[in-house]
């Protein structure tokens, strides 16, 4: 089974390998098919399709992997970009290895690494944190987990989620550089930077800075706070345990470092062993 990404905006963005694979296939995986057609048909590539998305991964990667028994050769491909980043695909990957066939990934596309390409911020280490939780309250949790994190944060974000997702970013985050590209490779392809309240009036300002499709970047946590933090952190822990259990100690500097529960918690354990 092949891993072929296909392009996030611009058709020509698909290796010469890419379309050798999809033409020669037996058969095309795709989340949507008539979404992929479009693609397909602009390079005459003739190979037959099957729908494998959210809703139907699990039933239907048993039917791949026996079509793969058959000896068919299967390509797996997503509406845009690298299959199996914020798409289907992983429950099939994990099948298909289960059941030993190879799987072979192709490079091409993907939005996240070509955002952070051309960001400006750094690209030494980076968390891929794809889409938040839509409901507030889940999502800034998520946020909480991530205060602590000194590599650059890369998100998926919706249009109509930007301008709130900003403003949890900000209240939770506190400052930061901040990226966010758009429309990558497209008509209107376009890199915002600034802090998340520039952010926030820019978009404020101009609806279509709110449209289309965007990752959106943040830089990672400053490492001498965190290490200053982390530094006082068994100071602090050993003032609560005189006064609290290690679990209620690890949910209070969990909220007051910002740094991971399970992490304080080990310390903590440690500490008062
Ligand atoms: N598998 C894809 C990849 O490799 O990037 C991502 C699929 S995810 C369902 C779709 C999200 O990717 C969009 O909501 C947007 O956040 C991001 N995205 C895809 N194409 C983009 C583009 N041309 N410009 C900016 N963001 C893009």
């Amino acid at each position: 089974m092949y891993i072929v990404p296909t392009p996030i905006g611009n058709l020509d963005d698909i290796s010469q390998r890419c379309l050798a694979v999809l033409s020669e296939a037996d058969l095309i995986a795709c989340e949507d098919t008539r979404h992929s057609s479009r693609l397909l048909d602009h390079y005459s590539i003739k190979t037959p399709l099957t729908a494998l998305h959210d809703h139907n991964e699990r039933g239907k990667s048993d039917w791949i992997v026996s079509r793969l028994e058959e000896g068919t050769s299967i390509a797996l491909i997503s509406d845009a970009g690298t299959p199996l980043i914020s798409d289907p695909g992983y429950h099939l990957v994990n099948k298909v290895r289960e059941a030993g066939f190879r799987v072979s990934p192709l490079p091409g596309a993907c939005a996240a690494i070509t955002a952070l390409s051309a960001s400006g911020l750094p690209t030494d280490q980076f968390t891929f944190v794809g889409f938040l939780p839509a409901k507030s309250g889940q999502k800034k949790g998520k946020l909480q987990e991530l205060v602590a994190e000194t590599a650059t944060l890369i998100f998926y974000e919706s249009p109509h989620r930007i301008l709130a997702t900003l403003e949890d970013m900000r209240g939770v985050l506190g400052e930061r550089e901040v990226v966010l590209a758009r429309e990558i490779t497209k008509t209107y392809e376009t890199f915002l930077n600034g802090s998340f309240d520039e952010l926030l009036d820019a978009l404020n300002n101009d609806s279509n800075q709110q449209r289309g499709e965007m990752v959106l970047m943040v830089s990672g946590a400053d490492k001498r706070e965190v290490n200053a933090t982390l530094a006082g952190l068994d100071t602090m822990i050993k003032s609560s345990l005189k006064y609290l259990g290690v679990k209620q100690t690890s949910s209070l500097l969990s909220d007051i470092t910002g740094l991971r529960k399970k992490e304080i918690y080990q310390r903590a354990l440690e500490i008062s062993e």
